[in-house]
Parts: C-alpha cells; structure tokens; sequence
C-alpha cells in the first residue's frame, strides 16, 4: 500500500534528510521505524501524509503517486490516514467528545450516527466514562488515548505515530501498544517511530532502521539498536 521510490529530502536550509529511501510497507504491517535523533524518521514518516513532499523520487500510497497530488485533493488522501504525536495535540478548550467529534469527516451524518460512532471510539480506547472531561483533567495516558481516538474515527487504512510513547511512563505506554496492536488485528496498518528499545524487543515486529537519511535494516520481527 506504501511504496518509496528512490525519495530524497534537502530541506530549504540545506539539510538532506533523506538520502535515497526505497521501501514498500503492506497493508496490514505493523512498523517501528528506529534510529538516532536526526536520522530522518520524522522526514520519512511525514512522505506518507503528505507533509512534507520528496525534493526527488516518488510516494505511492495504494498506487496514488502523492507527491503530484492538488491541494484540494489531499484531504481525501488524509481521510485514510490517522496520525498521532508525541505531544498529542488535543485542542485545550475541547471536551475528550469535542476533540473526538472535530476530526469526524461529516458528510450529511445525523449527530445520532456522529454520537454512537464517537462514543464507540472512545470505548475502544477506555475513555467513554471521561467524554465530558477536558484534556487537563487526563493524564497524559489518557490524553494519548483521546488522540488515538480521533486518529481512527474515519477508520483510516493506514495510521502514523511519530514518539507516541515518548511523553509516557513504561506501564501507560504498554497500554497505548494494546491499543495499536488492536487496531491492528483489525487490518489497519501501523507505522510507528519509536526511541523505546523494550517496546520493540518485547513487542516483535517489522523494523526499519535508519541512519543518516537511509534505511540501514529492515527486518520481520527485527530487533532495537542502530550502529550510531
Ligand atoms: P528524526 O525524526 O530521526 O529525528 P528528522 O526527520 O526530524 O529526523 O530530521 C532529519 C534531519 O532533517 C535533521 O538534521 C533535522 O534537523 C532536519 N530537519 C527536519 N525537519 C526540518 C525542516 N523542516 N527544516 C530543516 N531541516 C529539518
Ligand atoms: P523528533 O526528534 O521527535 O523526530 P525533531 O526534534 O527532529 O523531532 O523535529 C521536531 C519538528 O521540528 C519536526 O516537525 C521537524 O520537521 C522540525 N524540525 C526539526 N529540525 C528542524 C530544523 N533544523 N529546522 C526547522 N524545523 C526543524
């Protein structure tokens, strides 16, 4: 569904942040990206919604070649694909329902169907009991948890998730895996950058590492750890 072409990145100030990245991710693959700060995982990562766009090659997400897309057809490019930060980025002054309910793509739905379907979501992620709270009253847990929430509320194919854990104690950041291994086993790819060498050697998946703007590895059920 994911397929690389030869992608480089030079950003405006010079810096190449990807220097030739060839990779194809299949539906369904669940995916740590590893490697030391600054080695382009951020870069990589963002070729696959269209934040950024490659200086060179090409970006082909279920055959589409993004990297051409128009402005105005790049919202239905995100409509399949959920991304989640590091830092969340919950809207402050919005209920747990509100932040959840905002990224629902609304196209003549009842507000009956938009309630059932965010209150579904929110049971998925253990928070129905807390719809009504603001983001100030979670713990960052659980605000990663109303992120995660509004990531899959148009059931995206594909979701991103550049640090999920980074903010995270050990025990909340097993709880944020369930969760995506769950989301998972229901099809959706997982793209996951990640610093925490526990999650990936407990948690076995696909591993691709990189290093200065290059992917080093990829391995099935492949190991933390980079040269650097
Ligand atoms: P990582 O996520 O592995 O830390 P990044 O993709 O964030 O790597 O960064 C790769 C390199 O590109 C770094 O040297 C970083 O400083 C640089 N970089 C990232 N984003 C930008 C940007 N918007 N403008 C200029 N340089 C950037
Ligand atoms: P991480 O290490 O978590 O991947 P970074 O600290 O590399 O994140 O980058 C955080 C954000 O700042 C990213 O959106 C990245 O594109 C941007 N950024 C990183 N380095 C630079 C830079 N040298 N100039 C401008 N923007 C940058």
């Amino acid at each position: 569904m994911i397929e690389m072409k030869e992608v480089f990145k030079v950003y405006k100030n010079g810096v190449t942040a990807l220097n030739g990245v060839d990779v194809t991710i299949n539906q369904g693959d669940f995916v740590y990206v590893v490697g030391p700060s600054g080695a382009g995982k951020t870069s990589f990562i963002k070729m696959m919604y269209r934040e950024e766009v490659p200086s060179r090659g090409n970006v082909y997400i279920n055959g589409v070649e993004i990297g051409g897309l128009k402005k105005k057809e790049i919202p239905y490019l995100r409509r399949d694909v959920g991304v989640i930060f590091q830092d969340f980025k919950l809207l402050p002054r919005k209920s747990v329902y509100e932040n959840v309910a905002f990224a629902l793509e609304v196209i003549e739905e009842n507000s009956k169907k938009i309630r059932r379907q965010v209150m579904k979501v929110l049971e998925q992620v253990g928070l129905k009991h807390k719809a009504r709270f603001i983001p100030a009253q979670l713990s960052g847990g659980e605000q990663q948890r109303v992120a995660i929430a509004r990531a899959i509320i148009n059931n995206p194919k594909l979701v991103i998730a550049d640090e999920p854990t980074g903010n995270l104690d050990p025990e909340t950041s097993w709880e944020i895996m369930r969760i995506f291994e769950d989301i998972n086993s229901k099809g959706t790819t997982i793209i996951m950058a990640t610093h925490s060498q526990d999650i990936v050697n407990q948690l076995k998946k696909r591993v691709i590492a990189m290093e200065k703007g290059q992917i080093v590895r990829d391995e099935h059920r492949g190991e933390y750890g980079y040269e650097a």
